[in-house]
């Protein structure tokens, strides 16, 4: 290793960086100094203040390119001027490995890195040493950082905070980084959320998205960032419902999610209480009967239709649809469910709501959306003011498929013939509720309602019309939201309530249309 003793003849100076992530001024200044022949020991490496402004007041606009630009500037230096910078020679992978070492907060890490740097020009074959200890601490320092910018990604909670006068809600975040790491992060939250406008707040950098530029300012305290919201609650219990405690592995949970940043992650509350009640709940599942219910529930003969029955005549073709449908066989599905899960809503309803087939929860009550998908769906129509009971809802299949797993049944998508053998059904509810508009919930129903395949993702939020005429909104169906990042989760949900808001102008209120209270399909 070359020794790199102070030089003698040399003032020592200090080098002043525009802030803690200035990359681009450490490198520019380092360059200066090895084309020099600085020893590290004559550098003294510091970091200006960032400046106060208030919280929101845009200390800097920052397009994301220009997040960690800045220019470093030497100090106490008065003898030396510096030469133009000729190109000393660094390794692209030592400049890759410098970008995250610099985020890391340890304060020496300037003054290690020029000195890997004044190294290098010595000892080329440092690079491939993977054993010097001064190469290695880099290495995990960089290590140490892209962790964290990963666990910012996956541990960012948002909430949503609606202004006083009129405009769209803002999504706030509190976050204690280990790490300089908010700016380098930043661009990643803009490209997920670009329709949205959020602001992350940690104790030393604030970061915002209008929806055009990402501003940066001071840090914050987590006073600033909002207390939970009401949707809180609903993925609290989500979270509680998927907890398989067979499952649990605290250590590796630990390690994927440690303990520090338990306290910003609202589900975290729950981790404890579930953790510790999680043997005696396995022991429990294994105890317990399948969920499958050992007697089938009894299928209701279908009442005769009086011919030529005007009063209620929907009412009791639907009840004999419904009857029919309870004892069909026309594919193996009919065979391993409980029962046939009918559509339920007021007749003559103006907006039909469709998804793909009924989960565990809805085989087990013979009613639509009423597991964690169906929650998720009610608080959305009841964001949007639309009564459940103003809607018809149901599914493009009526029977349940899954695997079953030890003593759990696992969704599984059904398979296109038995979605086509059901599909007449799905036609019969829509002739005889007479929908005005249709809104799709996911793939399946997209495909059964318009005859062809649908890319939801692309086509969604878009109304296409069937060949009876009538229109049909794509939307996600909600437990797609359930299956998403927690990161993602606030933005897609957000995303899915204006795809469904161009729904709105077809719900009409309860009461307003004809037979209202004679509810078809579910009993409720
Ligand atoms: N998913 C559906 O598509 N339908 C339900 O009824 C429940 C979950």
């Amino acid at each position: 290793m070359a020794e790199a003793g102070p030089s003698p003849a040399r003032p020592r100076r200090t080098v002043l960086l525009a802030g803690e992530v200035d990359f681009d001024g450490f490198r520019q200044t380092a360059r200066a100094l090895l084309t020099e022949d600085a020893a590290p020991d004559e550098v003294e490496w510091a970091v200006a203040d960032a400046a106060s402004p208030g919280l929101f007041e845009d200390s800097g606009e920052a397009s994301p390119e220009r997040l960690d630009s800045g220019n470093g500037a030497l100090l106490d230096a008065p003898s030396v001027t510096l030469p133009a910078p000729a190109s000393p020679r660094v390794p692209a992978a030592f400049i890759e490995l410098c970008r995250s070492v610099v985020l890391h907060r340890d304060p020496t890490r300037f003054a290690r890195l020029y000195r890997l740097l004044w190294r290098l020009q010595r000892e080329p074959a440092l690079r491939h040493d993977t054993l010097d200890p001064e190469m290695a601490e880099a290495r995990l320092m960089a290590q140490a950082v892209r962790r964290e910018m990963h666990k910012m990604k996956a541990f960012v909670r948002f909430r949503e905070v609606r202004p006083e006068s009129e405009g769209p809600p803002l999504h706030v975040a509190w976050f204690e980084p280990e790490h300089h790491v908010v700016e380098a992060v930043a661009p990643f939250f803009m490209r997920r959320f670009a329709g949205m406008a959020w602001a992350i707040l940690t104790p030393e950098r604030c970061v915002r998205w209008d929806g055009k530029r990402l501003l940066l300012s001071p840090g914050a305290s987590r006073q600033d960032a909002p207390a939970a919201d009401a949707g809180e609650s609903l993925w609290l219990t989500y979270y509680a419902s998927i907890f398989n405690p067979a499952r649990l592995k605290l250590r590796a949970m630990e390690k994927e999610m440690p303990r520090r940043y338990w306290v910003n992650l609202p589900e975290a509350t729950l981790i404890s209480g579930l953790a510790a009640s999680a043997h005696e709940r396995s022991d429990r599942m294994v105890e317990q009967a399948p969920t499958v219910p050992a007697r089938r529930i009894p299928q209701m003969l279908a009442p005769a239709r009086e011919p030529g029955a005007q009063a209620g005549a929907s009412r009791l073709s639907m009840q004999s649809q419904r009857d029919a449908a309870a004892s069909c066989r026309e594919c193996p599905l009919g065979a391993l469910a409980t029962q046939t899960v009918w559509g339920e809503g007021p007749p003559g309803a103006t907006l039909m709501l469709v998804g793909e087939q009924p989960g565990d929860q809805e085989d087990l009550q013979g009613r639509p959306f009423v597991g964690p998908a169906g929650q998720l769906l009610m608080r959305g129509l009841q964001q949007l003011g639309w009564p459940r009971d103003a809607v018809y809802i149901t599914n493009a299949v009526k029977h349940f498929k899954y695997e079953p797993r030890g003593k759990r049944r696992i969704h599984k998508t059904p398979a296109q013939r038995e979605a086509d053998a059901c599909l007449h059904w799905l036609e019969g509810e829509i002739e005889l509720v007479a929908p005005m508009a249709i809104v799709a919930l996911g793939a399946t129903a997209a495909r059964q309602l318009l005859g062809r395949p649908v890319a939801v993702t692309r086509e969604r939020g878009q109304w296409l019309q069937r060949a009876d005429g009538r229109q049909v909104l794509i939307t996600l169906h909600p437990s797609a939201l359930l299956r998403m990042e927690p990161a993602d989760r606030d933005a897609a949900y957000a995303a899915w309530l204006r795809d469904l808001q161009a729904a709105a102008p077809f719900v009409s209120p309860v009461g307003d249309r004809e037979n209202s209270g004679n509810d078809v399909g579910g009993d409720r």
